[in-house]
């Protein structure tokens, strides 16, 4: 299949794109590296650098004319979004359809769509939270991933076009960016093992659902082959809180580091778990890696890499 991977650069883009070479697809990725790294592209695929805006991009787009997109570029930080909705909705939105108008038009069939399951569904009622969970954003963000859901609902109604909006938990693993406020366990790992403190925010009770990246990618896979339009929730059903997942990096980190409790961040959502019995029945999916494994790894990547 051709294969267009946007965001392909990124942390998790980019370990799709190498999965999709590895199993014969022909791919090419669109980023503007801004926050991806060119050393992180599988050499079998090839780099289209525009942003996903650009008149270029639309270009490029038309003129690979990708049966499939698996979209990946985003603006992904929930506080940029916060300081700044319209740059957020502008990346988020508008550059989703610069690039689905094109490919429509030369030929596309399916597009699958990293949407978040941590802010589409606000501060859920029911925990986990399936996917018929009412959808209250409560960050820009989670706004322009569900505003997206909506437009890949339209397209699929009046043109036809399959998609998949895989809601991701708190994705983690080698190559999550520690820089920024996003990627708890990356910042973690960076910290103690350069010997630094940690900051936990207020009293670190707030809970996620961590799914790992190579989940996610076996995710990206099923949906590629599968029959399924729609929304389904990518995440492991188990909730961890801050405290506990701060012990269990420095257990394998050791280090001189120790956690600050500092302010609670405004605006963030106390409890976050995802029921992920719909990626079972849908894509044939569940995860695999449990959390100790999870962290054995990415602690490993980035100690090699400081
Ligand atoms: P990332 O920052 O590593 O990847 C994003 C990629 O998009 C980068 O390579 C960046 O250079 C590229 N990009 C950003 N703006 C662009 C633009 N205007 N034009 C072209 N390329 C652009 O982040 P990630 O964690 O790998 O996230 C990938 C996707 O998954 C995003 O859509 C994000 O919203 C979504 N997601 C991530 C998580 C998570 O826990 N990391 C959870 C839910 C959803």
């Amino acid at each position: 299949m051709r294969i267009l991977v946007t965001g392909g650069a990124g942390f998790i883009g980019s370990h799709i794109a190498q999965a999709y070479c590895d199993a014969g697809h022909e791919v090419a990725i669109l980023d503007n590296l801004s926050s991806g790294h060119r050393e992180n592209i599988p050499a079998a695929a090839t780099l289209l650098h525009h942003d996903v805006r650009s008149n270029e991009a639309a270009e490029a787009v038309r003129d690979y004319a990708p049966e499939v997109i698996n979209h990946h570029a985003a603006q992904m930080n929930v506080r940029v979004s916060v300081d700044d909705p319209s740059f957020d909705a502008d990346v988020n939105i508008l550059g989703l359809l610069n690039i689905l108008e094109p490919a429509r038009k030369a030929g596309l069939r399916r597009v699958l769509f990293a949407s978040s399951g941590g802010t589409v569904y606000g501060e859920p009622e029911t925990l986990p939270a399936p996917e018929t969970a009412p959808t209250h954003p409560v960050c820009p963000y989670g706004i322009s991933k569900l505003t997206s859901e909506h437009y890949l609902y339209y397209y699929r109604r009046i043109f036809g076009l399959d998609y998949v909006a895989l809601r991701y938990a708190n994705v983690y693993g080698p190559r999550q960016d520690p820089h920024g406020e996003a990627g708890v366990i990356a910042i973690f790992c960076q910290n103690l093992l350069a010997d630094k403190d940690v900051s936990i925010f207020g009293d670190g009770l707030q809970t996620r659902d961590y799914v790992f990246v190579q989940d996610v990618v076996r995710a990206n896979l099923a949906a590629l082959d599968s029959e399924f339009t729609g929304a389904v929730n990518i995440a492991t059903g188990r909730e961890t809180n801050v405290v506990e997942l701060y012990e269990r990096v420095k257990e394998h980190v050791g280090g001189k580091g120790t956690a600050q409790h500092v302010a609670a961040k405004d605006g963030e959502v106390r409890r976050n778990v995802l029921d992920v019995s719909k990626a079972q029945e849908v894509l044939g999916w569940a995860p695999r890696t449990e959390l100790a494994d999870g962290l054995v790894s990415t602690v490993d990547f980035f100690r090699t890499r400081s």
